[in-house]
């Protein structure tokens, strides 16, 4: 590897046609730029340090000076050669930036400091998240799966105090720690398990997320960021233009007022195993947790789901209602006969279940653990919002199987700046 680097380095350094005359335009403002001989730079790269000596310009006019060989080899303005740089991408994309420098240095003999892994990241990342405003090929007709499912879901991001200072949330004072990434997953369920079950199809599930708003005021013309962000991921994997779609989400009002807004024909699921895990907070509340009478409660409830028996559910709640008298217990049981309710045509489970539709989002749930929480919600975590959305894009590329083609973009943006 030193040897390829040392030649590598000798090879490039004997070309001296960066020196393209006593003038180039300026790549910043466009006037007169002088040459200023050619200057030393060590660059880190896959093979190891290498040290290129380069033409170099200098504009008088805006003060900036650069290298055009830096821009053909694709390190203007960085020390980390593009090879180097996908590898800190793919790094951070699943472990800490400490842990990522780690590896690179381990795998690759590459010595990274972690927070060079860190900028790089997130410069990656925001890149990233601007291609993917800017990409959106609409899918092929024939790569559009017979039914589509869209799940929509919002998992909380511990952040820096700066970042929620002032913010409403849940903590016992009425501040937040915490701000909310909403995830948009798409995927099909073509295959079958034996008893003739919808199975996620391998490789089919697509991720989108950020923190922003969801809530779009009455006379906006566009729609939220994040309702931008479901139409973009919708158009390119044709989600509404399957010959059966349907929005998957636990019962938060945002999810069903985007859902009805962009995909009025689309079905409305709510998420079997999110109506579950609210009934069993509803036992715990009523019995306290852990509770074999609470577990009891919630199995019986869970089965009467399944059954689509939404009216004993609601039977079991009014016997409870009546033999409670902790204000806060009444309260949780009412709040709970109005999920039911305003929900019921979401929960058709055993109709959803005969036309072969998946009920449950394992893959949204799994979706936000596998796309952010497993990444951005580990132990002594602090983000900023700008951070927390660069390692998301990135991370949502990584596991969208779309980084490849970001790459190629960006070769090409290159090649023709
Ligand atoms: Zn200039």
């Amino acid at each position: 590897m030193a040897l390829a680097a040392r030649c590598l380095a000798d090879h490039l350094n004997a070309d001296t046609s960066d020196a393209a005359g006593p003038w180039l335009p300026c790549s910043r403002c466009g006037g007169p730029a002088r040459y200023a001989g050619r200057h030393a730079k060590t660059f880190t790269t896959a093979l190891g340090d290498l040290t290129l000596t380069r033409a170099y310009y200098h504009c008088a006019a805006c003060d900036h000076g650069g290298c055009p060989r830096d821009r053909a080899l694709g390190v203007d303005g960085g020390s980390l050669s593009p090879a180097v740089t996908r590898m800190v991408g793919t790094a951070a994309a699943l472990v800490s930036f400490a842990e990522g420098s780690a590896l690179l240095g381990d795998l690759a003999g590459v010595a990274v400091e972690a927070k060079q892994v860190e900028r790089t990241a997130e410069a990656l990342g925001r890149a990233i998240a601007a291609d993917e405003q800017r990409e959106v090929v609409p899918a092929a007709a024939a790569e559009i799966a017979p039914t589509l499912y869209l799940g929509l879901d919002g998992t909380g991001v511990p952040m820096r105090k700066a970042e929620v200072a002032g913010r409403a949330g849940k903590q016992a004072d009425g501040s937040a720690k915490t701000r909310e990434v909403k995830l948009c997953t798409v995927w099909s369920a073509e295959g079958r398990d034996a008893d003739g079950g919808p199975v996620r199809d391998a490789g089919s599930v697509s991720y989108s997320a950020a923190i922003e708003s969801a809530a779009t005021r009455d006379t906006a013309v566009t729609g939220s960021a994040f309702a931008q962000r479901v139409e973009r991921e919708a158009t390119r994997r044709g989600f509404d233009r399957a010959r059966r779609h349907a929005v998957l989400g636990d019962g938060a009002p945002w999810i069903w007022n985007l859902a009805g807004e962009a995909f009025p024909a689309a079905l409305q699921i709510v998420d079997r195993f999110h109506a579950k895990a609210h009934l069993s907070d509803v036992a715990k509340v009523l019995y306290g947790a852990p509770s074999d009478l609470g577990d009891a409660w919630a199995k019986a409830r869970h089965a009467e789901l399944d059954a689509g028996q939404l009216h004993q559910i609601v039977a079991a709640l009014t016997a409870q209602y009546r033999t409670r008298r902790d204000p806060a217990k009444r309260e949780e049981i009412r709040k709970c006969i109005g999920y039911l309710w305003v929900n019921r045509r979401r929960m058709r489970y055993p109709a959803f279940r005969a036309a072969g539709l998946c009920t449950s989002t394992a893959v949204v749930e799994a979706g936000c653990k596998v796309a952010i929480g497993t990444r951005l919600k580990r132990a002594g975590m602090h983000w900023s919002v700008r951070g927390a959305n660069a390692i998301i894009a990135l991370r949502c590329c990584k596991l969208s199987g779309r980084f490849e083609d970001f790459w190629e973009r960006r070769a090409q943006r290159c090649v023709t700046a």
